[in-house]
């Protein structure tokens, strides 16, 4: 259906058409006529589905003469980017309609500026739920004159704790007003804001988790424990993306993860919550205007944003959630265009987590073996070769060369310095990486076992994953290889190969785990005060026993099934 065909206003098509719309998404095509109608709607619908025009179009059609002076539509936007990002599209749709007064308000921009806008007559007031109750406090926002309000990104917005802000705004806006919701998640808090705020309001429901990933190619890499950071440099070296997002589940790691690729040479910039809103702007228009190649950024940061070109996207983290994984990946492959995604993973769960995110998008995500260092090597002198096989040189060039020549630097010599100032850097930055780990005999081969005893326990905060990090880290083996895990208030033991046992000594010479410097020697006890030990209700006694499941809590388990001991496994699978 065509924008045309909808009742607007000249002003409004004329607006939409200098945009390039021709045809509507089905989620205006469905909410438009609706919202126009004065009803309440829930939408659902994925990101890139084009909801900003959705609920901007009506928003912008509806403003009165009457209404020039007041705030009458409120649009509450979960980040700041998304906030900007929706007003910059609803000012396009006012363009040509007289008497529209948008104002963006969020957090991290001058306040003044805001109020002044404000003061001079917005009617269509789009912002962040915390400055919007600052703007209601303060009275420099009046909601007498709401008449309506729209909840972008509604999940979001609770994931991200406005629970209690939207809550209040919505109450204090005049109750004949419309609301108008949309969210690409259901769960129940949406639903109970929907029953409390909302009247009689109408599901539009849009399925496009299949649509938005059809032309998204997915892949996943197996990497060892604490190699994720050098496996992506691999790839990134490999792959040479010119404009690639890297998502990661937290800020902490965005800000590592960036600084790493800068100091590798990559144009990389990461964008998160806690950063100033002149660096956030910043660095998405740096990111837009290709400036920055690589974007690593968390969820919330990056959620609805719209950048076009996106060759690729890296999941450094598996999602929290399924459906950030489509929200991810929708970032790549935008308008039609194809798109890749590669994922991360470190470990068994972590395999099942990508099964299960295979069965939610309804698409295949397959393996493909990390890139090869000296593969990496072999492309970049090709393009070299390439690059200096298609370019000239001008006489100021001969002449240096024949000046280095009467110095005794024949032009072999002279190039080949050249050339090395060229390629020595890419090279250099290439990790110390071995995609094929060493094949050492694990556990998996059914072989002897024996312990190691470690200088580090529970009165150090430490859980089995950072002992198990930092030994496959040292060594080059896989978690599968080592066995059960006992902390202690002391000290650690833990279960490995005994064909190993001197080769993780020596390779554990100066390990650090969470910041300790440990020791690691073999294990002189027996089994038996340890059972003795953990039948105390204090004392010594382990704090996780794998073959016992002591732990019952989610996290806990999420954390330890990767390293349930592999004979086990094949055990349970023989029934
Ligand atoms: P969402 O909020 O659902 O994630 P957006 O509103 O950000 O989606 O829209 C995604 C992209 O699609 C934007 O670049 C927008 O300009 C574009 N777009 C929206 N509606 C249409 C349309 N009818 N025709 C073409 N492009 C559209
Ligand atoms: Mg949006």
């Amino acid at each position: 259906m065509h924008f045309n065909e909808l009742n607007l206003s000249q002003e409004l098509i004329r607006a939409v058409d200098e945009l390039g719309y021709t045809d509507m998404t089905e989620i205006q095509e469905k909410s438009i006529p609706l919202l126009l109608e004065g009803r309440d709607v829930v939408g659902r619908s994925n990101t890139g589905t084009g909801k900003t025009a959705a609920f901007g179009i009506p928003a912008v059609e509806s403003i009165s003469p009457a209404e020039k002076k007041t705030a009458a539509v409120l649009i509450l936007c979960p980040t700041r980017e998304l906030a900007m990002q929706a007003a910059g599209e609803i000012r396009k749709f006012a363009k040509y309609k007289e008497g529209v007064r948008t104002c963006a308000v969020y957090g991290g921009a001058s306040m003044d500026k805001q109020i002044s806008e404000l003061k001079r007559g917005a009617n269509i007031v789009i912002g962040t739920p915390g400055r919007v109750m600052d703007h209601i406090r303060r009275r420099t926002l009046k909601l007498e004159g709401i008449r309506t309000v729209i909840l972008d990104e509604a999940d979001e917005m609770l994931n991200m704790g406005f629970r209690e802000d939207i809550e209040t705004i919505l109450a204090d806006i005049p109750e004949d007003r419309q609301t108008v919701l949309f969210s690409a998640t259901m769960p129940p808090e949406i639903m109970a804001i929907t029953d409390k705020f909302q009247h009689d309001p109408v599901q539009v429901r849009i399925k496009t988790a299949q649509k938005t990933v059809e032309l998204i190619e997915q892949f996943y890499f197996e990497v060892a424990m604490g190699r994720k950071t050098d496996a992506l440099k691999l790839l990134l070296a490999a792959y040479t993306p010119s404009s690639a997002m890297v998502f990661c589940n937290t800020k902490a790691m965005v800000d590592q993860l960036s600084d790493e690729l800068a100091k590798a040479g990559f144009r990389a910039a990461g964008l998160h919550g806690d950063m100033k809103q002149a660096q956030r702007t910043q660095v998405m228009n740096s990111f837009k205007n290709k400036a920055t190649e690589i974007l690593v950024a968390t969820d919330v940061a990056a959620r609805g944003i719209d950048v076009s070109g996106v060759d690729a996207v890296f999941n450094y983290d598996l999602p929290q959630d399924n459906e950030y994984y489509i929200h991810r990946i929708g970032r790549t492959g935008r308008a039609g265009k194809s798109g890749a995604a590669y994922t991360l993973i470190t470990g068994r769960r972590q395999l099942s987590d990508l099964r299960a995110l295979e069965r939610f998008t309804h698409a295949s995500i397959q393996q493909m073996p990390l890139p090869d260092k000296s593969d990496i090597i072999a492309m970049k002198k090709e393009a070299l070769i390439n690059t200096i096989s298609s370019s000239e040189a001008s006489h100021h060039a001969y002449d240096i060369l024949d000046r280095l020549a009467a110095n005794g630097i024949d032009y072999r010599e002279a190039a080949a310095r050249v050339i090395n100032s060229a390629i020595q850097k890419k090279i250099d930055s290439l990790p110390e990486f071995e995609a094929a780990r060493p094949l050492r005999k694990g556990r998996r081969d059914g072989a002897k076992t024996v312990k190691v005893d470690i200088s580090i326990g529970r009165s150090k905060r430490i859980a089995p994953n950072f002992i198990l990090g930092a030994l496959v880290d040292a060594t080059g083996m896989s978690g599968r290889d080592f066995g059960k895990i006992d902390i202690y208030d002391e000290h650690t033991t833990v279960e490995v190969p005994e064909s190993e046992l001197d080769y993780i000594i020596d390779s554990t010479d100066s390990i650090r785990i969470n910041g300790h410097q440990v020791q690691v020697k073999a294990w002189k006890g027996t089994e038996l005060p340890l059972r003795r030990q953990s039948s105390h209700r204090s004392g010594d006694k382990p704090r996780f026993d794998r073959k016992a499941k002591a732990y019952g809590s989610k996290n806990k388990k999420d954390i330890f099934s990767d390293y349930i001991p592999n004979r086990k496994k094949r055990a349970r699978n023989k029934h």
